[in-house]
């Protein structure tokens, strides 16, 4: 058994760590419909011109700017309508001076129009139409390409897709999407005190809440969570079911990790040809956590306390699923805010203290979410920011600037914005 005596590392080395590890998937392609979200796995370069053809921005009449140029409610100008032409019509008469095309949003500009008065400017007289107002060559005119030119850069390689940018792609017609691979994550829970949810409770058992937890905020990186249940504290069935979770892309685990007499996850890691590269982060919470590889597949060994699981998640698994799916932005969002009462940690460690973010005018205030201790998975229900305390401060006061990483940010707000 290679288990060594390690020293605690710091929570920027032990992430660079993590990254500098990480291997990247592979791509695969899917339908456009299922590209939300989808982390893209090539540039996409426009094929064609969007909008393809010259049309209208307003309904109005297609004109030519010269025809009008002093046109106003007190002097209008009388030109002649050769036709009415809707969206996905052609034109078949030139505009020739004197004339006009009734047109409306989208329709093709006739041939000799360069501009289109808007409706609300405009009286119908007869089959002629009464203009009001000036307009200069290009006014309400969208060019062609005018969205996307043929051949430039659209969206870059990395990029998350969102609606927008999912609008883009169908714009240029294509069907399906190269999107980079969802990492498969293996989940395994140890302790031979858990039981799952629904399951009676027997003396001094607990419900395995981790799996469910990581689970959550594996599948809100984008990638694809496989919850392998619970393995008891023993070496035979960790080992086994770690062989096991080892075919994903991703092992992760809970509990079994610290000193205690049955913690039993780093020897049976060691003995599967898992080559630690950290074990020990001088962080609160997650101490414990380790972080290796075994053939190439990357693996964390989470403390088995269920803030310091899901902060360890948080701090240093999303970020290396985000590198392995090619996320050109792979960190934790980050804030700076205002602490709204006095701190106290513990000396030498990073500490992550929970806490509720309240934007404040243009700053933000944060406040401690009570009792952190890693047992207490309220503190991180309750707030959704994080407060660096660093190793060297141990009082950090009511008032002072601090650094906040912002948590399930989920776009929503009490207030409307408008
Ligand atoms: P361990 O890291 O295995 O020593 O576990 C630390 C603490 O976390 C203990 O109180 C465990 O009962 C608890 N714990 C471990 N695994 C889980 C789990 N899957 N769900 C909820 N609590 C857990
Ligand atoms: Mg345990």
């Amino acid at each position: 058994m290679t288990v060594k005596m390690a020293t605690m590392i710091s929570v920027h080395d032990a992430l660079a760590a993590v990254l500098r590890d990480i291997p990247r998937l592979g791509s695969e392609r899917v339908g456009l419909a299922n590209a939300r979200g989808r982390v893209l796995a090539e540039a996409v370069r426009a094929g064609r011109d969007v909008p393809p053809f010259r049309n209208s921005a307003m309904d109005g009449y297609a004109v030519r700017a010269s025809d009008v140029a002093t046109a106003a409610p007190e002097a209008p100008v009388r030109l002649r309508v050769l036709e009415v032409v809707g969206a996905g019509s052609m034109p078949t008469r030139a505009v020739a001076p004197g004339t006009a095309t009734k047109i409306m949003t989208g329709s093709p500009l006739p041939t000799g129009a360069d501009a289109v008065v808007r409706v609300e400017d405009t009286e119908e007289s007869g089959g002629d139409v009464v203009v009001q107002a000036r307009v200069t060559p290009g006014t309400a005119v969208r060019e062609p390409g005018e969205d996307m030119r043929a051949g430039e850069t659209v969206l870059d390689v990395g990029r998350v897709l969102r609606p927008a940018d999912i609008g883009l792609l169908a714009s240029l017609g294509l069907t399906v999407v190269p999107v980079s691979r969802r990492p498969r994550v293996a989940i395994l829970t140890t302790g031979n005190e858990l039981v799952e949810p629904g399951e009676p409770l027997g003396p001094g058992q607990i419900v395995n809440s981790n799996a469910y937890t990581l689970a959550a905020a594996v599948e809100d990186a984008g990638a694809e969570a496989i919850r392998l249940g619970i393995v008891r504290d023993q070496q035979e069935c960790i080992r086994a079911a770690f062989a096991d979770a080892f075919t994903a892309d991703m092992m992760l685990s809970t509990g079994g990790v610290s000193v205690g007499s049955f913690d039993f996850v780093r020897q049976t890691l060691s003995e599967l040809g898992y080559e630690e590269r950290f074990w020990k982060v001088a962080q609160k919470p997650g101490k414990p956590l380790t972080f290796g590889l075994r053939q190439g597949t990357p693996a964390f060994g989470l403390p088995g306390n269920p803030v310091s699981t899901l902060v360890c998640c948080y701090l240093y698994v999303v970020p290396a699923l985000r590198t392995m799916m090619g996320m050109e932005r792979i960190h934790l969002p980050h804030i700076e805010a205002t602490l709204a009462s006095e701190v106290t940690t513990a000396a030498g460690l990073t500490e992550f203290v929970r806490c509720v973010v309240t934007r404040i005018g243009p700053t933000y205030e944060v406040q401690p979410t009570g009792s952190q201790s890693s047992g207490v998975l309220r503190s991180l229900s309750a707030g959704e920011g994080l407060l660096i305390a660093p190793p060297e401060q141990q009082t950090i006061a009511r008032g002072a600037s601090v650094r906040v990483i912002v948590l399930g940010n989920d776009g929503t707000s009490a207030v409307a914005p408008f």
